[in-house]
């Protein structure tokens, strides 16, 4: 497939469009309009979302967070799974009642759902108060389609539908108006070749295509010099990057090439699939102090059946000699997995081989999820006779499991000292820092390990987006609490 990058000269019709958006908005609204972006789903819909931002910052919008503020509202979706895209339709549900006492509103649905022929109907059927829905190849054209739903007035049916399967393309030099000032997402690639039987991605987000490895190191060393201090490389499967590119870099080349960028940083990358997690990206995270030693490693099952079944093309055993081979280089790296429960046709018997295998391998934490139809997989058209209360128990039971052999990673993180980034202000949500005094000018701040633990401590709000030292004293609840050594003043 011929990759088409869309660069600056292309990207200047769009400039075109923000600036006469501009004017139009500020007439429909009266005043300079405030828009709310909602990004579900993963890390890879939420740097879409900053990028939607970016766009209508440039067209003169504040933000807000509340859809009672905003005059535009877009509700960037996510298809993986069913329970989510019914959430959306209750959000999106809620939002057209506010047309109802303020018509000039408008209302966006944009990511992975809308790129489903079914949904894109479902919206133009049911809710009419959905002014504009674009899938995920046309994200750039936002200024041109908000254009069109802004002079197109006074035609009878007054709404935008472009969710076209232009696969193929990459936007580059688009604006990011980022949601977090520490952490970043960095894509290197987007789409997915794999067609795992149960899911959506690939059908909604289209073929594998990446990003030159100069823009993708160009934008990290921006990211540096704007002061983030964790840069996550996103893909739906950063190990097959560059695989679509001529004369460039592969993943562990790109990995090592970001870590080794001068600065005081993390680097995270997300999502290795166990199928081409390649001995050679084990040693680059092993040699290179910046890339962080926790591995996402998506298991999905531990029966090899099931993982024939779900076309992943890796076996237990396969997987385990991933774990191992890490394990020996890079000492206390930590693990963690998203797990199917309740794949079409899988027995409980099989259920209990994943249960062996996250006893196995010790992951510090799980992403678990019941299995989902979706339309379209090939899963959805597989037998599936388990009854759902049954397969809520077999979750229950994994969580049960996880929870016993997963917490021992947290305990026996007590008595060290770990350096953490500290991300920004506590909640207390585990309670676990009580007794420890807070003193004026000092809060509760959360930050994370490189091992990706979560991290409670008291300290001066300053230190948000630091890197500090902080002596872990508690552990329980899937966080830590800790004391802080370093940066007390
Ligand atoms: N590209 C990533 C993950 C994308 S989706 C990877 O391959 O790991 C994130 C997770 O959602 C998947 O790892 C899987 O565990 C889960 N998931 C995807 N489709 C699902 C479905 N139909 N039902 C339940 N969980 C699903
Ligand atoms: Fe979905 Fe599999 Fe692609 Fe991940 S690798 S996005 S699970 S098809």
């Amino acid at each position: 497939m011929e990759i088409r990058y869309i660069r600056d000269m292309e990207l200047q019709a769009q400039k075109a469009f923000i600036e006469e958006n501009r004017l139009l908005l500020q007439k429909r609204f009266g005043h300079p309009p405030r828009a709310m972006v909602k990004s579900f789903g993963c890390a890879q819909n939420v740097n879409d979302g900053e990028k939607l931002a970016g766009m209508l910052q440039q067209m003169g919008c504040s933000f807000t967070e509340s859809v009672e503020e905003a005059d535009i509202a877009i509700y960037n979706t996510c298809a993986v799974r069913e329970n989510a895209e019914q959430k959306v339709f209750g959000i999106i549900g809620q939002a057209t009642h506010q047309k109802a006492s303020r018509r000039e509103m408008l209302i966006g649905v944009c990511g992975c759902m809308a790129q489903q022929e079914h949904v894109s109907e479902k919206i133009r059927k049911s809710f009419p108060g959905v002014d504009l829905v674009f899938g995920t190849h046309v994200l750039h054209t936002l200024p041109e389609l908000l254009h069109r739903l802004l002079t197109d007035e006074g035609k009878k049916r007054h709404r935008v539908f472009e969710t076209p399967v232009c696969d193929g393309v990459i936007a580059e030099g688009l604006p990011t108006l980022r949601e977090d000032g520490v952490r970043a997402g960095l894509p290197i690639m987007y789409g997915c070749n794999n067609f795992c039987t149960y899911c959506v991605v690939p059908l909604v987000r289209g073929r594998e295509r990446s990003r030159r490895s100069a823009d993708i190191l160009a934008e990290a060393r921006q990211l540096i010099a704007d002061g983030y201090k964790e840069i996550t490389l996103l893909g739906q499967n950063v190990n097959s990057y560059g695989k679509d590119l001529q004369d460039d870099m592969s993943f562990p080349e790109l990995l090592e090439a970001v870590g080794n960028l001068p600065g005081d940083f993390w680097v995270r990358f997300m999502t290795s699939h166990p199928r081409d997690c390649t001995r050679e990206l084990i040693d680059v995270i092993a040699r290179t102090p910046k890339i962080c030693k926790h591995i996402h490693l998506p298991v999905q099952s531990g029966s090899d059946r099931v993982l024939q079944a779900m076309n992943r093309h890796y076996t237990r055993g396969q997987y385990l000699d991933i774990v191992r081979y890490a394990r020996e280089k890079i000492p206390g790296v930590s693990f963690t997995s998203d797990i199917i429960v309740g794949f079409p046709g899988e027995t409980y018997e099989e259920f209990l081989e994943t249960v062996s295998l996250i006893k196995e391998v010790g992951y510090s934490s799980l992403f678990t999820f019941i299995y989902s139809p979706r339309e379209g997989t090939r899963a959805a058209k597989m037998d599936d006779p388990i009854p759902a209360a049954e397969k809520s128990r077999w979750f229950q039971q994994l969580l049960e499991e996880q929870k016993a052999c997963g917490m021992r990673f947290y305990e026996e993180e007590v008595g060290s000292v770990r350096r953490v980034l500290c991300e920004g202000k506590g909640k207390l949500k585990n309670g676990i820092l009580e007794g420890h005094p807070v003193s004026e000018g000092q809060t509760v701040l959360m930050g994370r390990t490189e091992r990706g633990m979560v991290v409670d401590f008291i300290g001066a709000p300053a230190l948000i987006g630091q890197f500090v030292d902080v002596q872990i004293t508690t552990a329980a609840n899937w966080a830590l609490a800790g004391i802080l050594q370093t940066g007390k003043e």
